[in-house]
């Protein structure tokens, strides 16, 4: 149904999370509330969260369409609707193709904002109860995907950025198990450095699957995982196990912080 038009249309891209409806944010959830159009990605969305939108709400699939058919839906849609929703999967700066559909939106004076969503990584990392940074042990985090078809800038082999030895959630890839486990091997990753692989984090089907990094690919494999998983290698993992766990200094009685008298 068609909102009248009083102030100027913008195209909302908005997170929708990894799956599970109450994890998209409130601001998303309120979003699809007031949107007359809604454009999903049925491929990785799951359309539970679409029991946020409004009964009259105008709800498409983007599944089967190319690039230049989201974009004309959406700029149709923004000439009738004053709040259109682009619902992308996890976070929408994260692996999808927001710029490049932007861009005509921009080219065509609509008016374009982002609403983050929870990540596939956070939410593999939090229904495996891992945590993906430990004190003294790793600080950082690198997101990253193994080159396939689309293929990886140079300085950005697998290989290369597994050598920090920091933990990696390596998206799109687990069709490609055997060539990350051999890229992380490569790298100096041990045999039986701790692998967690997430199939579909949050849904309903969701897996977890953990097995050392020489049998994990193995793992995968008899378990059926081919695709929507999240790969998660990190010197963090299965640390709650272990008896000697270094202590943060945020939380340390000896450590002065700003909030806290002693
Ligand atoms: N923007 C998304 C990523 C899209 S790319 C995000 O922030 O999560 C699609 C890839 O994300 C999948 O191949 C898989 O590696 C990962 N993924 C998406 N949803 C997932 C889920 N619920 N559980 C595990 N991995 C998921």
């Amino acid at each position: 149904m068609s909102q009248s038009i009083t102030t100027p249309p913008t195209v909302w891209f908005v997170g929708a999370g990894p799956g599970a409806p109450d994890l998209i944010t409130v601001r998303g959830s309120q979003l699809l509330a007031s949107a007359g159009a809604i454009l999903y990605t049925g491929s990785l969305v799951a359309d539970t969260v679409l029991q946020w939108a409004a009964p009259e709400c105008e709800i498409a699939d983007s599944k089967s369409m190319d690039l230049a058919a989201v974009t004309d839906w959406l700029l149709t849609r923004a000439q009738c609707h004053t709040t259109v929703v682009r619902l992308q999967t996890g976070d929408p700066t994260l692996y999808g193709v927001t710029a490049e559909l932007t861009r005509p939106l921009d080219a065509a004076g609509i008016a374009v904002k982002l609403i983050p969503g929870v990540s596939s990584a956070m939410a593999a990392a939090a229904v495996a109860g891992e945590c993906l940074t430990l004190p003294e042990i790793t600080q950082s985090v690198i997101l990253t995907r193994f080159s396939e078809r689309t293929p990886m800038p140079e300085t950005e082999s697998l290989r290369s950025l597994a050598a920090h030895g920091c933990t990696l959630c390596i998206f799109l890839s687990i069709d490609r198990i055997e060539q990350v486990v051999e890229e992380l091997t490569a790298a100096g990753w041990a045999a039986t450095a701790p692998v967690v692989v997430v199939y579909k984090a949050t849904w309903p089907e969701e897996r977890i699957v953990r097995a050392p990094l020489a049998e994990i690919a193995a793992a995968c494999r008899a378990a059926g995982i081919e695709r929507q998983a999240m790969i998660l290698v990190s010197p963090t993992l299965g640390v709650r196990q272990q008896s000697q766990l270094s202590t943060s200094k945020l939380y340390d009685s000896t450590f002065p912080r700003r909030f806290r008298n002693k």
